[in-house]
Order: C-alpha cells, then structure tokens, then sequence
C-alpha cells in the first residue's frame, strides 16, 4: 500500500450487506471511472455476520482501488466511518450508505460543490417518505424533529442530517475526532473546526436487501450524543463558564435564603425546624459548591485532554 494522493476516497459501512455490496460498487465505479479522478473505495466491514467479507475480498480481487477493513466485532457505523476518515488518502472524502439507499451519480453533484470552495457538502433526501401513517410516525416525526433540534442546538443548519452520502475535504475529516453515535452530525462536529458547509439535493431508493440496523432505540441516543455535541461546541475549553454560572446562582439563592433565616431566627425568634425553606437553602449551597467543585474539575480535564495529546484550542486556514 502507498501513500500517493489521489483525488477521491469512497468510504462505505458495510454491515450485513452482501446482496447490496456487489450492486453498489458496480454502479459506483463508471461513476468514479466517469470523472477521470483518481480514487479509492475503502469497504469497512462492521463485523458483519453474513458473507459480506467473503464479497469484499472478491470485490478487492478484482479491483485493487478497492480496500477493506474488517473490524473483529460490530462497533457501529460511526467507528466505520473513522476508520475510513483515518485511512483516507483522497482530498475530497465521500461517505455513503452500502445499502444502495444512495446513488452514486449524485456524487458528481457535492464534488462540484466541494469545488466551488465548501468544506462539507451534506446530501439532502428531498423526496424519501414512503407514504403511510406507520413510515409517518416511525420515521418522519423523529426525524423532523431530529433534524430541528440538531439544527437549534449546533447552529448548523442543514435538512437531512441522517443522510449519509456526504463529501468532505480531507483535512476536516483528518481533525475531527468522533464517538457515540455521532457520524450523524459530523458536519456539527466539524463546525468547531470551522467549516463552510453546503446541501444538495440527491435522490433516495428504498431498501432493496436486508433490513435497517437501527429501531426506536436510536432516538435515545441521538440524543444523548446530540447533548454532547452541544456541551462541547459550547464549552469544550472553558467548562467552568457552564457549570460555574449555575454553581454560582445556586450558591447566591441559597446563601439569600440562609440569611433570610438566620435574620428570622434571631431577631424574631422563629422558628426554622418546620421551615421547607431551610432545607431548600442548605439544599440551593450544596449544589452550587457542587457545580463549582465539577466545573473546575472539567477544567482540570480539559488541560489534561490537550496537552497530554498536543490538541491546540484553535484551528488554522492558512498562514505565511
Ligand atoms: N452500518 C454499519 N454498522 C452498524 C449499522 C449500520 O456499518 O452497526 C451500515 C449499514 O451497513 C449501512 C449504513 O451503515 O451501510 C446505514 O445503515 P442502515 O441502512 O441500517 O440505516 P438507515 O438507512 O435505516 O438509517
Ligand atoms: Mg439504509
């Protein structure tokens, strides 16, 4: 294996997918071979349990532009995904479902956006809701509101965040690190890096082979790693400005509070034992010196996160 350069690096998840992965790269590669561009295919093989392995290796005897990664066990298509990010040696990255869901000829499609000077060109399904009240309320509702809470809550604001089909310039996917589940809002992620970002429309199919990986369950998550997302864009270096401003509130609430008491019990000579109040006040100074004690531990971690790795806070476009 070299290290050359080449113009485009497909990545594709593939898991469980041994009908859809031949189809696929036999429409993928005249629409690659089309372009002129040099390329790359890399198939991350998720720890499928059917015979896509024994399909990628076929694939790769055939074709050496094709390269495959298989993981030892099923670690999720954003571990597939970074996999991919970290192998890729094309400027312009694409992502993709190995599922046929995506048409590779929309690829030409974020290319030309990626061309016009964007660093991240996110795939839009117009047109992808089968009809029927089942498809509505399992797939439609959360994912509308999906993409409006991502969209509120990163500040970036695209359509269609659960689309795949994406086009990256190299160096973005190179700096962002990802976990969770969190392939769905890598264009979020990477807006910490400060990235241009443009949509395109692009068609959609149905499934054709086999079943979709996720169920309901995925709605949790989404949005426990959407809360992370947004905790990081926020106040990734700076977590005691979080934490602290509530510590703080909290601390001063119950600190008016004890006062008020402590005014009431001696100049009044009431009396505190029945007072809800006085356990809200102790209550309001535990919290706040919690939330204080957290917030410089955060900060504590954030130190340790970037120097013990070298991470900078900050990101460069170009310098003389
Ligand atoms: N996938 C994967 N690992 C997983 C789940 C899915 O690599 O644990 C791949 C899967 O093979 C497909 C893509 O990710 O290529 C999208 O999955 P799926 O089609 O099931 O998702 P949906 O289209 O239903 O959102
Ligand atoms: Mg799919």
């Amino acid at each position: 294996m070299t290290n050359d350069k080449l113009d485009l690096s497909i990545i594709l998840p593939v898991y469980n997918e041994e009908e859809s992965i031949p189809l696929l790269l036999e429409e993928l590669f005249p629409v690659l071979d089309e372009m002129g561009k040099s390329f790359e295919v890399i198939c991350v093989d998720d720890g499928s349990r059917d015979d896509s392995f024994v399909e990628l290796e076929k694939l790769r005897q055939a074709d050496e532009r094709v390269r495959v990664v298989r993981f030892r066990r099923n670690f999720g298509q954003t571990a597939a995904f970074a996999a991919g990010f970290d192998r890729a040696r094309g400027d312009v990255v694409i992502t993709m479902d190995a599922d046929l869901q995506n048409d590779p000829a929309d690829i030409p499609k974020l290319l030309n956006k990626i061309d016009e000077g964007f660093d991240v060109v996110s795939g839009w399904r117009v047109e992808r809701w089968q009809e029927g009240l089942k498809s509505f309320i399992t797939r439609k509702i959360p994912s509308a509101t999906a993409n409006w809470l991502i969209s509120a809550s990163t500040g970036v604001h695209l359509h269609d965040y659960g689309c795949s089909l994406k086009a990256y310039r190299n160096d973005v996917v190179k700096a962002i690190d990802l976990y969770g589940d969190m392939h769905r809002f890598i264009p979020a992620v990477a807006s910490w890096y400060g990235v241009e970002v443009a949509e395109v429309p692009v068609s959609y199919r149905s499934r054709q082979f086999g079943t979709s990986k996720y169920g309901a369950g995925r709605i949790f998550r989404v949005l426990l790693d959407l809360m992370t997302v947004r905790f990081l864009l926020s106040y990734a270096t700076r977590p005691i400005r979080i934490f602290g401003a509530w510590g703080l509130i909290s601390l001063g609430l119950g600190f008016v509070i004890g006062i008020y008491l402590t005014f009431a019990k001696f100049m009044y000579n009431a009396d505190l034992a029945d007072r809800p109040m006085l356990l809200l006040a102790v209550l309001l100074v535990l919290v706040g010196i919690q939330l204080i004690s957290m917030g410089l531990i955060s900060e504590l971690m954030v130190r340790v996160y970037h120097e013990s790795q070298g991470k900078k806070i900050y990101t460069v476009r170009e310098e003389f």
